[in-house]
């Protein structure tokens, strides 16, 4: 027995225990045992398979879904539901799992895994499967460019020559993280009637081909740079895949795996792809069918805090929680102008609050010039309204259309001024997205 590591797994359990009966945050525990131990992840053994998600869009709904169909199947699995997917975060969630031998008796650990952070946990925890969903331009001032999250994520993999990678055969990318050693399997999805035959978001991060810098062809888009690729000069291009998703049915939520029809609680374009992945992860892990997953998938829900639907004056209300990413509030722009009726689209921005992030320079990433002649107004609210305004400006909105309130507390009647059903847009570095809600739920 390794008193060492008995302890540290102790003192994280309490120290966790105490951070939720105060509402803290799920990274101080693991950042603690890590300083007090450092090689502590190294000693933890597993029962079970490690399945790790990362990419820039969708991780965390992705491995929840991942975590909720292994469990409707009767697994046990120990995952990290709320997204902390640093270094700490991971420990806490592992070392709150282990045993007084340390070891985490689960048949699945499901984790999120962040980008950059993914060469560091690779180096301790003897990840199985490994899910890259996509590879875009995300948190630049903190990630930097696509090209170099490619980099690091690479480098996890060469840490782990034996995991199975699960590699996005639309994303050319995240794609190319395949490598001579590790096995792969690749997932896709069919053109929906939400494709595009062009790039219709701000952003188009693989314009050329990763091999040969020849120019890359797309026969269909289904969001950003996502689609059916080949290059013009080589043979890079679209992997055939091993996982499939077809017949994407957005009004009545459903799509066709692998000729499973799986029924699913959400419409966007996004999670019918991620849908696609996590069948890939779950089938090839547990061994599963495809009609299991499909049994699992139907009771999984997006986390409420990510997509909120409430009445505020009487008015449809919708808030969309993004990251500081240009590609997923491009989604969520796409999101609204599929929506009927009258509109304002609320543009709510509060990382000035957060340490180093206080940039906003993404906002010129995305297209909010498709809004214009479809929505009624659009309202910027929030301590970087006026950022956000400047933005909206410059994408040719005039006065007549514009309202903006930088403080949160008058926000209600900024909120009158407009028209039309609400979407908000709410963005974010770390946390405070909900004081909106609870400035307009408070009636
Ligand atoms: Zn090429």
């Amino acid at each position: 027995m390794n008193l060492k590591l008995t302890v540290t797994a102790l003192a994280c359990k309490a120290l966790s225990f105490v951070a939720q009966k105060l509402g803290g945050g799920t990274d101080r525990p693991g950042s603690i045992a890590l300083k007090v131990y450092p090689q502590v992840l190294k000693q933890l053994k597993y029962d079970g398979k490690i399945i790790a998600v990362t990419g820039s869009n969708g991780k965390t709904t992705t491995s929840n879904l991942i975590a909720h169909v292994l469990r409707e199947k009767g697994y046990t699995v120990v995952n990290n539901a709320k997204g902390s997917n640093l270094t700490s975060g991971i420990a806490t969630t592992l070392l709150c799992a282990s045993d007084w031998n340390g070891r985490v008796k689960a048949d699945f650990v499901v984790l999120e895994v962040d980008e950059c952070y993914s060469r560091f946990i690779f180096e301790d925890v003897p990840v199985d499967y490994y899910l890259a969903l996509n590879l875009l331009r995300d948190q630049v001032v903190r990630n930097g460019n696509p090209d170099l999250v490619f980099e690091k994520v690479a480098d996890a993999i060469a840490k782990r020559p034996n995991c199975t990678l699960i590699l996005n055969a639309q994303e050319p990318i995240s794609m190319n993280l395949a490598t001579k050693t590790n096995p792969a399997l690749y997932f896709a999805m069919d053109k929906t009637e939400r494709s595009t035959d062009h790039c219709v978001s701000g952003t188009h991060d693989c314009k050329i081909c990763p091999h040969c810098f020849h120019k890359m062809d797309y026969d269909f888009y289904h969001y950003n740079h996502l689609g059916q690729f080949h290059c013009s000069h080589c043979d890079y291009q679209s992997h055939k895949p091993d996982f499939f998703g077809s017949e994407v049915d957005f009004a009545n939520q459903s799509i066709t795996i692998n000729g499973t029809k799986v029924n699913v609680t959400y419409n966007t374009t996004f999670n019918m792809f991620n849908t696609v992945a996590a069948a890939a992860v779950c089938c090839s892990a547990s061994g599963m069918s495809m009609e299991d997953f499909a049994k699992g998938a139907a009771t999984f829900h997006v986390a409420k805090e990510r997509l909120d639907s409430f009445q505020f004056d009487g008015r449809k209300t919708v808030c969309m929680l993004t990251k500081q990413n240009a590609a997923s509030l491009d989604q969520s722009l796409s999101y609204v102008l599929e929506q009927p009726g009258e509109k304002t689209v609320a543009i709510y921005i509060n990382n000035v609050l957060y340490l180093d992030y206080k940039d906003i320079s993404w906002l010129y990433d995305v297209a909010f010039e498709r809004l214009q002649g479809k929505v009624a107004n659009i309202l910027c609210t929030g301590n970087r309204a006026l950022d956000a305004a400047v933005r909206v400006k410059a994408a040719g909105f005039g006065d007549d259309v514009l309202v903006y309130e930088n403080d949160i507390e008058k926000t209600k009647e900024a909120f009158r001024k407009t028209k039309g059903d609400i979407y908000i847009l709410a963005t974010s570095a770390f946390g405070n997205e909900g004081k909106i809600l609870e400035v307009l739920k408070d009636e």
